[in-house]
């Protein structure tokens, strides 16, 4: 892991004992964003993780509420409107994926560590709004590796794969935005960094 701004506790410290912050992660396609989301999700269910909406079709196994708020282009449209998005996006040129504003001030509010997995303009939007977040960029290993698990996952067509390793290219040059990187060679260890971020009390600069 790479901190640019100071060093990280050793072990994920126990939960509840640091006050709330906001941790955002992003990082290029297919570095598995979603997959250490779900290894956290499953082992430190006490940090909550945004559910986003979008207006991209289900994939199979994924359920909504659960991976995504699965939503019509109107229903998007009502969400911007009302002012109910704390950031949107259209990603890779094909939908629209938003975090819905209430339920992460409701969970800081109430003491509970909350995590975004969205795309770097999504960060940048937040970065504007809530720039006592930490931001936390996920690199991959090296871009020989990000393009075998693009091509691996299966589950975009040639066009969308190739759509996304462009956006890659750009999105691996924003990583100095970021205050912290961690490379995701294991998911499990990924995770780990990345729970001792999200429970750290402050990194320097930020509350
Ligand atoms: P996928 O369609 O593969 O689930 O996600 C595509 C991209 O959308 C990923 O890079 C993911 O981080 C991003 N994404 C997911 N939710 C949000 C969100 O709420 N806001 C933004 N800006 N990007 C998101």
């Amino acid at each position: 892991m790479t901190t640019h701004s100071q060093n990280v506790p050793n072990e994920p410290g126990p939960a509840g004992d640091s006050p709330a912050r906001l941790t955002v992660l992003a990082g290029p396609t297919a570095v598995g964003k979603g997959t250490v989301a779900a290894e956290i999700r499953e082992r430190f269910p006490d940090i909550w993780i945004s559910v986003s909406a979008t207006t991209r079709k289900p994939r199979p196994n994924e359920v909504h509420g659960v991976h995504y708020l699965f939503v019509s282009d109107a229903e998007f449209d009502r969400m911007i409107a009302d002012g109910e998005l704390l950031e949107w996006a259209v990603v890779h040129k094909a939908a629209r994926y938003g975090t819905p504003k209430q339920p992460v001030l409701d969970k800081l509010a109430g003491g509970r560590p909350a995590l975004l997995e969205i795309d770097l303009q999504g960060a940048r939007q937040v970065r504007e709004t809530m720039p006592e977040a930490q931001f936390v960029f996920l690199a991959p290993p090296s871009w020989d590796e990000l393009v075998r698990r693009l091509v691996g996952r299966g589950t975009e067509t040639q066009e969308e794969r190739e759509r996304r390793l462009e956006t890659a290219v750009l999105e691996l040059a924003a990583e100095k935005e970021f205050d912290v990187t961690i490379v995701n060679a294991s998911v499990r260890e990924a995770a780990d960094q990345l729970v001792k971020l999200i429970r750290s009390p402050s990194i320097s600069g930020k509350s």
